[in-house]
């Protein structure tokens, strides 16, 4: 939700309702837009993910200080080694559960740069989340 956002929902529902059209709106000023950091061109920036088991719908959060295509290939590397470095990399291979590809499987919640910063965000993501 964003400001406006009923607005928008009520000019779709009333303007296009007879139509065929299907309209997004795309909000360029949210709040988590405003609370995230500079954003960089990478759309899988570093910061807090929330990694989702394919098969038993289980999700655990942690911080990726690289960029996510690196840090999924270190997560599946983990995962084919049995490294316990990785809770998520663990309960793979632990339960014979399935992961799925990046997009389905990780899912950022909070994009930040390594540091404190982003140690603060784990922790509270990881407190909402379990
Ligand atoms: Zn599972």
């Amino acid at each position: 939700m964003f400001p406006g956002f009923a607005q928008c929902q009520a000019i779709k529902n009333n303007l296009f309702k007879h139509t065929n059209l299907q309209i997004a709106f795309r909000p360029t000023n949210t709040t988590y837009q405003q609370l995230s950091q500079r954003r960089t061109n990478n759309n899988k920036p570093s910061g807090i993910y929330q990694l989702k088991c394919n098969t038993c719908k289980i999700s655990y959060v942690g911080q990726l200080g690289r960029p996510i295509t690196t840090c999924y290939k270190e997560h599946i590397r983990y995962i084919r080694q049995n490294n316990p470095m990785s809770a998520y990399a663990m309960h793979i291979p632990n339960n014979r559960h399935k992961f799925g590809p990046a997009e389905e499987t990780l899912r950022p919640l909070k994009p930040c740069t390594k540091g404190t910063k982003m140690n603060c965000w784990e922790a509270l993501y990881i407190y909402i989340y379990t």
